[in-house]
């Protein structure tokens, strides 16, 4: 069967098809580069299991309280060994990428201490966390305060206003690579190095914790590689290389890595507890997939980017710009339009592609949220997925995809599907 015959029978137009063929032919020089940071990262990971002799008695499963879990300090040895710090704290027992960054903070900040978000509002689930959003257990009933340096217009750093707001309680810096659910630029690695180094020239002794989440494995150096503290993730995006069901990761120094262990299970228990529950193949497999996995999600997302920014609508990261982790925004400008978006990138999934997303107040987030995911882990976002809440300016976060040719199905459904509701007409 010819390729416009199999995508008409998943449902994309010849019109929509061809479309995306035209956008595509001038694409093929990013790609390569892409191919190539790939190749980098995938020596990165291969090198790191080769240094600690992974085996077949690493993959074992343990139950109860995990002590002499092999399989489970190996593989935070490994992660120590791709992210070039000198600890590591990766477990099933860490529940989502939000759970890693509390782990992070209430480790590392006691009573009387400030945190600093030098680049803006932090990510929505944070902000019950740290108590910007009033919450129960948050940072701030701790008695940890929060101060925040906002991104100039133009989204750079505003370093008068940083170094106004470093004073003697700041303990700790929160440096968030990945936009998250705003329309202001991600940050590359040479970037947050750059900040990283001019708020440790203000106070040499404060920690830097950069949010991760996203950006793993998109360049060919990690914020830890330049200065970060720790940085932190989830493993059911990028690092977890979509075979990881569950779990997040703290890479950093051993003094913050240590007080991180203690934090999630408990004082003198630390990293010596903590069973690996039958997890360790997919999380060891997933981290060696994750680059190549990573690659094909960020030619999804300037694939969209150059539709979309084609048909007129605003998309961030733009359609030529460089890429500093797999999200790509897509301002669509109206409810109607978000949904018919989703029900693209759910159709086209292997799980799922039957039902109909809707908008819901998700926990969490302060507005209701549509989420579009057809995915084998639940809610992975490694795995091809749209979501976005619902308010203005009605922008639509697009990210992930296990394979590109995944990743390119799903931005083609989304098209067709705004193409069918009237939203949007191809030109001619
Ligand atoms: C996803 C994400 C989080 C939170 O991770 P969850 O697994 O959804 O809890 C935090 N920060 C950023 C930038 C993220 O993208």
């Amino acid at each position: 069967m010819e390729i416009e015959a199999m995508y008409e029978q998943l449902g994309v137009s010849r019109a929509v098809y061809e479309y995306g063929e035209a956008v595509l032919r001038d694409l093929r020089p990013r790609f390569d580069a892409i191919d190539q940071t790939a190749e980098y990262n995938q020596g990165k990971v291969l090198a790191a299991m080769q240094k600690n002799r992974v085996n077949a008695t690493h993959f074992a499963a343990t139950t109860g309280y995990g002590y002499d879990d092999e399989g489970r300090d190996n593989l935070e040895r490994v992660y120590a060994d791709v992210f070039h710090t000198e600890a590591a704290l990766v477990r099933p027992q860490i529940t989502c990428g939000t759970h890693a960054l509390t782990v992070a903070l209430s480790a590392n900040l006691l009573p009387g201490d400030e945190l600093l978000s030098p680049v803006g509002a932090p990510y929505d689930t944070l902000e019950e966390v740290i108590g910007i959003r009033e919450s129960k257990c948050s940072l701030k009933e701790y008695g940890v305060t929060y101060a925040q340096a906002d991104l100039k217009p133009d989204g750079s750093f505003d370093y008068d206003a940083i170094r106004e707001k470093i004073n003697e309680r700041t303990k700790l810096i929160t440096i968030q690579r990945s936009k998250g659910y705003a329309t202001r630029p991600s940050f590359s690695v040479a970037q947050i190095g750059e900040l990283i180094a001019f708020c440790k020239s203000v106070k040499p002794d404060v920690k830097v914790m950069v949010d991760n989440c996203y950006g793993e494995f998109v360049e060919p150096i990690e914020p830890s590689d330049l200065g970060a503290d720790m940085v932190v993730g989830s493993l059911i995006k990028n690092p977890g290389g979509g075979l990881a069901p569950i779990g997040g990761y703290i890479c950093g120094t051993k003094e913050c890595v240590e007080r991180c262990a203690y934090r999630l299970s408990a004082p003198g228990l630390g990293q010596e507890v903590g069973a690996n529950l039958g997890l360790m193949p997919s999380f060891y497999q997933g981290l060696f997939l994750s680059p190549t996995v990573v690659s094909g999600a960020l030619k999804g997302a300037i694939f969209a980017a150059n539709i979309y920014e084609n048909l007129g609508f605003a998309c961030v990261p733009n359609a030529t710009e460089d890429r500093h982790d797999i999200i790509q925004a897509v301002t669509l400008g109206s409810r109607e339009a978000m949904v018919a978006f989703c029900k693209g990138i759910q159709s086209a999934a292997p799980v799922d592609s039957y039902v109909t997303p809707e908008p819901w107040a998700m926990p969490g987030y302060d507005s209701d949220v549509i989420m579009a995911a057809g995915a084998f882990v639940q809610g992975s976002s490694i795995e091809l997925s749209a979501d976005g809440p619902i308010r203005p300016p009605y922008a639509v976060y697009f990210q992930g995809g296990l394979t590109w040719y995944h990743a390119k199905l799903g931005i083609l459904m989304s098209l067709q599907k705004l193409v069918e509701a009237g939203l949007v007409k191809l030109p001619e």
